[in-house]
């Protein structure tokens, strides 16, 4: 076992830790060096058929248990993710390669939304309606049913979390497959659950070939809800699965978050805020900052300081002290990343910034900087998830609130303004389903987190998060 990773990728099934026997599996690398840490195995459609049965028998006895007792067993949960928070945080980082402090926060980030979840499973309220003397009716929430849930790589602790959390509180049970690529965070935040006291037929853990996993499942009748963190093809083809039995579906998509920066704004402090997030994980954020359609006025001030800061980041292993930006998750990041900022230079952006692969051995890519990128550069119509800015000058409000809808994506969009007749302009006129105005932070446990357009539906966190695994009845009584 490689050095921290103190842990042993596994299947969770009915209660049962699987570590291999005769199954297939396949290795977990650190992106950093590329060495390997482990092998994840993979779930047989036998373990995928016990994990169904599991989840039903777990459905009708978790949904049963009372609201209190449900957010007692999340708060235990969340302690223990805090007590454990380092081991984790050095797992996530080997196997997923951001900087030790960012994996830190993000492991205690998701014992926050836990709490919040703990607390909201107290608070599904239903309605009682008024009618003619000696009528009620009532409009109830109950769960909705076994959960089958499936996440990316690039938040290995928090995606496992906003899976798991609204669902147990909720009241369903879940069978979640996380990243094959970041299987030992997932592995170990599913033992605090565990050992909290979620019963393990309520919450189970499977990895394999996502597609043959998502098929039986989603082919399943057992499977009421289908939740899904990932790319928009690959959430567009389980929609399409899901179709087949009418389930109730929450999908976070991708993104490719416009930022309006107008002639107004508050310069330097736009651009210390704007560097550090969209290198941020290495820009493998769904709301990462992309676009950043910027008003002439302040235009090659901006270019400039931005390509200033970037060259200061500092790039290396995300285990190692004073590292601001690790290495991108899997080969296939760097790669797609090189390949749109070829396609831009080619196409007449001037680079300011990085460009090229940077450090030998891991899956690495400089922090980059395109200044006056053409739109119709792939990169300003595909998701770059990568740590590439991309700038354009704009003179009109009506130009970039345009350009800010031009695409289908609708997750996140950022604006830089102190007029506050704009900001109301742009609250109204963005197509987005989070919209940060003088700041960059997009989430927080008590508000909803997830999109429009092609970027998904339905949220998860906030008080949606929960009721997205609820449905709804209506009792009208004589
Ligand atoms: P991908 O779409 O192939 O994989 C994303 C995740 O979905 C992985 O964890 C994978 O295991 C899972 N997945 C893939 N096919 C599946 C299937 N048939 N059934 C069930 N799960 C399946 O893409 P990738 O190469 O890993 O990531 C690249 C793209 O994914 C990015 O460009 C970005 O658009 C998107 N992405 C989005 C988010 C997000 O938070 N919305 C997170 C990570 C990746």
């Amino acid at each position: 076992m490689a050095e921290g990773y103190e842990t042993q990728p596994a299947l969770f099934i009915d209660g049962e830790w699987i570590t291999g026997g005769a199954r297939d599996s396949e290795p977990v690398l650190n992106p950093a060096d590329r060495s390997v840490l482990a092998e994840v195995p993979h779930a047989t459609d036998d373990d995928l058929d016990r994990a169904l049965d599991a989840a039903e028998r777990g459905f009708r006895q978790w949904r049963g248990v009372g609201p209190d007792e449900r957010g007692r067993v999340l708060q235990r949960a969340a302690a223990l993710i805090r007590e454990r928070a380092d081991r984790i945080a050095r797992i996530v980082t080997l196997e997923q390669g951001k900087p030790l402090a960012e994996a830190k926060g993000e492991v205690l980030g998701s014992a926050g939304l836990i709490d919040f979840h703990a607390a909201e499973a107290g608070r599904v309220y239903g309605r009682v309606l008024m009618r003619p003397a000696g009528m009620r009716s009532m409009v109830l929430h109950q769960p909705v049913g076994p959960v089958a849930a499936f996440c990316a790589w690039n938040f290995p602790a928090l995606n496992v979390v906003r899976k798991l959390a609204p669902a147990i509180a909720a009241g369903c049970s879940i069978i979640l497959k996380p990243s094959e690529e970041t299987p030992g965070s997932a592995v170990e935040i599913m033992r605090c659950f565990a050992d909290a006291g979620v019963p393990g037929e309520v919450a189970q853990l499977v990895f394999g070939v996502p597609d043959t996993i998502s098929r039986r499942l989603l082919a399943s009748p057992i499977t009421r809800k289908l939740s899904f963190t990932g790319s928009v093809p690959v959430g567009k083809h389980l929609m399409r699965l899901a179709a087949d039995t009418v389930m109730k579906m929450t999908l976070e998509l991708g993104g490719h978050a416009p930022v309006l920066v107008f002639d107004d704004c508050d310069l330097d402090k736009t651009l210390d805020l704007l560097v550090a997030n969209k290198f941020r994980n290495a820009g493998q954020v769904c709301v990462s900052p992309t676009r950043f359609h910027v008003q002439q006025g302040v235009y090659e001030a901006f270019a400039k300081g931005f390509a200033e800061r970037t060259r200061a980041v500092t790039v290396g292993n995300g285990a190692a002290t004073g590292v601001q930006m690790g290495p991108m998750a899997n080969p296939r990041r760097p790669e797609a990343v090189a390949a749109m900022v070829d396609d831009a230079a080619a196409k007449g952006a001037r680079i300011l910034a990085g460009g090229g692969r940077g450090e030998e051995g891991g899956f690495f890519f400089q922090p980059t900087v395109l200044a006056d990128v053409p739109l119709d550069a792939k990169a300003m119509i595909d998701e770059p998830f990568g740590p590439v800015a991309l700038i354009r000058p704009f003179t009109a409000d009506e130009d970039a609130i345009a350009e800010a809808n031009r695409l289908p994506y609708g997750l996140a969009a950022y604006c830089f303004t102190e007029s506050g007749r704009r900001q109301n302009v742009l609250a109204e006129a963005v197509e987005t389903g989070m919209l940060a105005i003088n700041q960059a932070r997009m989430t927080w446990p008590d508000s909803p987190f997830g999109g429009v357009k092609e970027s998904g539906f339905g949220s998860e966190d906030g008080p949606e998060g929960i009721m997205a695994h609820m449905v709804t009845k209506a009792v009208h009584i004589a």
